[in-house]
């Protein structure tokens, strides 16, 4: 007896946008429905390793497309791990993924196309169904079970599940085809037929070829005679196996569309042959664009491993360190034993040594791509950068090549890469400067960077999270140190103290550096005469470790222990305002806490944070200026 069943919220709206959106490229469904064919004859493989008594039901693998066209219906048959009743509830009836939420926002984003490419990237194949058909039935029995069972729905955030006819395991997803509307229109291109056996042959050509599986198409009514021999649509090939001068672009392309669901062609690809003490093979692609679960613990991290041409596993994080995550591909080694697990993977000598050689090739390419194409390797940075900086923290031997492949932005306004940031120091420069923060115009606004500006003496603004993080794990770059000009101790480079001189004197002698101090208490550690500022009236510098406001703020939001701040004012003697205040100090009646208050909120806005209370600040500043 049927039961009927709502989707779980998250299913049902993708499910709806699923139909609602526009597709610049609506076959996708055809691929996904494969790719999902595939895998479930994987699985099947996979598990009949551990459970022998499965090894009846793991036959060869062979997905069977099937078109009816008198009941408008087209039929995508595999005889893999099948689905228990348990199974369709969970994986057809709810979306447990991380980035649903973003997932969702990102599909009603790209309302005018491109929600192809979302599709894909998040992995909500099975519902890519409905993109062609109206109503969509799974008929499913799972390997080791002997029961069948009918998964259906139209799409309207219900479902039922009924008794299913299969009699093997395997399933049957039978898509209802939606009907193409009239062409009003003759200029107008009506919808693809996808009951025609040309217009699927082509699809599966083009998008399917690599599937290692062989899909079989065939139209009901026209059965084929007895002698004529039944042919795969794909070719199965596995491409790295071929020498690469035999590979062309385009099959490189669409392989790596195939394995990544993206719908455009990767940004770079990276083959390598290893031979000798560990042999393997790989075939590894630079994505164009960063995919949507970069930042999950959950996401579709790695690359596929093969073991002598068989299907292994997705996702394998074994093979790729965490910080080259966002590449594509496949690796497909000799020497690994078949029935490897993750487990043994994490711990076997000839898995370190092929993420090591992949990890070299990878950075070796990149460098390569740096040097000899700008506008790629920019591209490339802007992209995945980010995710590339993580290594200089956590991947100690190559932290220096790491540090050469990063792009920073300088406070004279261009790009710079480490080493050209070492060509350019002006003469008695041997630190490399740099500040942190979260954001880069704050950054490049930064009164800290004033004296350093006017030396010549170029700063690294770094604006990303990571960088806080990296900066104070690296220390040093070759025999350069990385130094703050945040730090209260930073030294400017050669003849910095002079500046001191040339002040007269006058704001020193009036002591308001002390009377700031005695009016701020514990709010400050200490309030000094700068020797850094050129024409900002005060900034905060840090006594001890250097951490921004931003990050004190982002620990601890993680419930994580920071060191205490130490913060130092520093007023600028040749500024007019301090000046001025400094004569107001001689007075009898010299406000104290009012000008105090108003340098400490000028130093804290200088710095990208919000003044503690606002309205009495502007309330302050009002009246100050009054007088
Ligand atoms: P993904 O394949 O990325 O996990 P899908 O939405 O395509 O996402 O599928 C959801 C789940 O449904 C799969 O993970 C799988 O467990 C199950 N599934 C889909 N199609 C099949 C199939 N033909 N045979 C067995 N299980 C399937």
């Amino acid at each position: 007896m049927a039961e009927k069943m709502e989707f779980q919220s998250e299913a049902k709206q993708v499910l709806e946008l699923m139909i609602n959106s526009v597709y610049s490229n609506p076959d996708i469904f055809v691929r996904e429905l494969i790719s999902n064919a595939s895998d479930a004859i994987d699985k099947l493989r996979i598990e009949s390793l551990s459970r022998p008594e499965l090894a009846g039901a793991a036959k060869e693998g062979r997905i069977d497309i099937t078109v009816d066209k008198e009941a408008r219906t087209l039929t995508f048959s595999d005889n893999g791990i099948g689905m228990n009743r348990e199974d369709l509830v969970s994986f057809l009836g709810t979306i447990a993924k991380s980035g649903t939420a973003e997932f969702i926002r990102a599909m009603q984003e790209a309302k005018g196309g491109g929600a192809d490419g979302l599709i894909g990237q998040f992995g909500v194949g099975f519902y890519s169904a409905f993109i062609a058909a109206d109503k969509v039935t799974v008929d499913t029995m799972k390997a080791g079970d002997a029961k069948a069972w009918k998964w259906e729905s139209t799409g309207d955030g219900t479902y039922t599940i009924d008794d299913g006819e299969r009699t093997a395991n395997g399933s049957s997803v039978t898509l209802h085809i939606k009907e193409t509307e009239e062409k009003k229109d003759e200029e107008e291109s009506a919808g693809k037929d996808y009951l025609s056996e040309w217009t699927l042959r082509s699809i599966i050509k083009e998008y399917s070829d690599f599937v290692t599986y062989p899909i079989y198409l065939s139209e009901k009514g026209k059965e084929k005679k007895d002698d004529e021999k039944e042919e795969p649509v794909n070719s199965m090939k596995a491409l790295w196996t071929r020498p690469q001068k035999d590979i062309r672009d385009e099959e490189l392309n669409d392989f790596y569309r195939h394995i990544s669901h993206d719908w455009e062609d990767p940004m770079e690809h990276i083959y390598y042959k290893a031979e000798g003490t560990s042999e393997f093979r790989a075939l590894l692609f630079i994505p164009n664009r960063q995919p949507m679960d970069l930042f999950y613990q959950d996401g579709r991290h790695g690359v596929q491993l093969y073991i002598r041409r068989v299907f292994i596993m997705n996702d394998c994080k074994e093979l790729i360190p965490q910080y080259l995550r966002f590449i594509k591909g496949v690796v497909d080694s000799e020497d690994l034993s078949l029935n490897v697990s993750r487990e043994m993977l994490q711990q076997d000598k000839m898995t370190a040594q092929i993420k090591s050689s992949l990890t070299k090739k990878i950075l070796d390419t990149l460098a390569k791509m740096k040097k000899d194409d700008n506008e790629k390797y920019a591209k490339f940075w802007q992209t995945f950068g980010v995710v590339l900086k993580e290594g200089i923290i956590s991947d100690l031997r190559r932290r220096e090549e790491l540090i050469r492949l990063c792009v920073f932005e300088g406070s004279d306004g261009k790009k710079t890469s480490v080493e050209d940031y070492i060509i350019n120091m002006p003469a008695g420069q041997d630190k490399i400067y740099y500040i942190t923060g979260s954001s880069l115009s704050n950054l490049q606004n930064s009164p800290k960077l004033e004296a350093f500006k006017k030396r010549g003496v170029n700063v690294l603004l770094l604006s990303d999270p990571v960088d806080e993080i990296w900066v104070n794990h690296a220390l040093k770059y070759d025999k350069y140190d990385f130094v703050s000009v945040s730090a209260e101790d930073v030294k400017l480079p050669e003849d910095a103290e002079k500046k001191e001189e040339k002040n007269d004197g006058e704001v020193e002698k009036s002591g308001l550096a002390k009377k700031i101090k005695e009016a701020l208490g514990s709010l400050v550690e200490d309030v000094k005469i700068s020797g850094r500022l050129v024409d900002s009236p005060v900034c905060f510098v840090q006594k001890g470790e250097v951490i921004s406001p931003q990050m004190r703020n982002f620990f601890k939001s993680m419930g994580q222990e920071v060191p205490e701040e130490k913060r130092v004012m520093e007023i600028n003697p040749d500024n007019a305002l301090i000046k001025r205040i400094a004569s107001e100090s001689e007075k009898e009646d010299f406000k104290a806490e009012e000008w105090s208050s108003l340098l400490y909120g000028l130093a804290s806005i200088a710095d990208g944070e919000p003044v503690a209370d606002g309205r009495k600040f502007t309330e302050l500043v009002g009246r100050l200026l009054e007088k």
